[in-house]
């Protein structure tokens, strides 16, 4: 096993298990007799080699909403987080993230080229979100059913789209803004309503006027181009990155390509709106990876 030149990410050593076995030579050499005391040194310097050889690259932060990229040693078998499957790509990149309200720790495990086990522990720093106490009660009685017989099919169709994999390498790249202009809402805000706490909010909004071109932040594929608006969403348009890392578009006035069109990062793919439920217009953007939800901002950075 080699060590990969991708290591240039700060580099995580993963601890191996409890009660793997090492080399023979390294185990059975108690003997006296120089020779084999030369085949445990060798043995004992082929071991660190091979310790070096488990490290796994990462960026990024481990933070809630956060997103890394990693780097896994040649050959890795499998790797998961917390149980779930991660795609590994077969440069060994990979992508992870980590959810709104993740917990303080999620653990990855990997299954190296030579069948040993070996897991990390993530410490997830936890967010302090934008919480807004509000002296009115929630809206009580839940949604009518007219209103779930036209729900129903339009989240079918949201779930259909997360379910694409499309093989764009986007989730690579670094993502630009989709427009640029004032944030008009942070990801993860809530609202607490007597007490009770509202649904947060799922993406950035990014206040513009109605008519105004937004941009694919990274390559992909349009998993949804909706053909009327959606009822909360409005024009809504969906875009897989690859690797579960996906994008939605909401309340636009006009959206310009087609489901299953390749986009590029920086192409006009869509007109800001207020279509769907909004208050005014203004591009919502959010990002999911499997089923986390992510803050784009953290893949972004600051609007520059
Ligand atoms: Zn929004």
């Amino acid at each position: 096993m080699t060590l990969k030149q991708s290591l240039t990410f700060g580099s995580l050593t993963l601890v191996a298990l409890a009660g793997l076995s090492l080399p023979t030579a390294f185990a059975s050499s108690t003997s006296a007799d120089n020779a084999e005391a030369d085949a445990s040194e060798a043995a004992a310097v082929e071991q660190s080699a091979f310790r070096k050889a488990l490290k796994f690259g990462f960026s990024g932060q481990e933070i809630q909403g956060g997103v890394m990229l990693g780097d896994a040693p040649a050959g890795t078998r499998s790797l998961t987080l917390d149980g779930e499957p991660v795609l590994v790509a077969e440069d060994g990149k990979f992508i992870i993230a980590f959810n709104r309200d993740a917990g303080q720790s999620a653990q990855m495990v990997a299954t190296l080229e030579n069948g040993e086990t070996v897991r990390k522990y993530f410490n997830i720093a936890p967010r302090s979100w934008k919480i807004e106490h509000v002296n009115v009660a929630r809206r009580s009685g839940g949604p009518s059913a007219a209103f779930m017989a036209l729900r129903m099919p339009e989240l079918e169709q949201i779930n259909a789209a997360r379910q694409v994999q499309s093989g764009s390498q986007g989730w690579r790249q670094t993502f630009i803004w989709p427009a640029k202009g004032r944030i008009s809402g942070m990801f993860g805000s809530q609202r607490i309503y007597q007490g009770e706490p509202g649904s947060y909010h799922s993406g950035v909004d990014i206040a513009g006027a109605t008519g105004t071109d937004f941009v694919a932040p990274a390559d992909g594929v349009v998993t949804l181009a909706a053909e009327k608006p959606f009822s909360l969403e409005g024009n809504l348009l969906m875009i897989d990155h690859g690797m579960g890392l996906n994008s939605a578009f909401l309340h636009a006035s006009e959206i310009l390509v087609e489901v299953g069109q390749e986009v590029k990062r920086g192409q006009t793919i869509g007109r800001i709106g207020a279509t769907g439920r909004a208050t005014g217009p203004h591009l919502h953007w959010s990002m999911k990876w499997n089923d986390a939800r992510i803050d784009p901002i953290l893949l972004t950075g600051p609007m520059g």
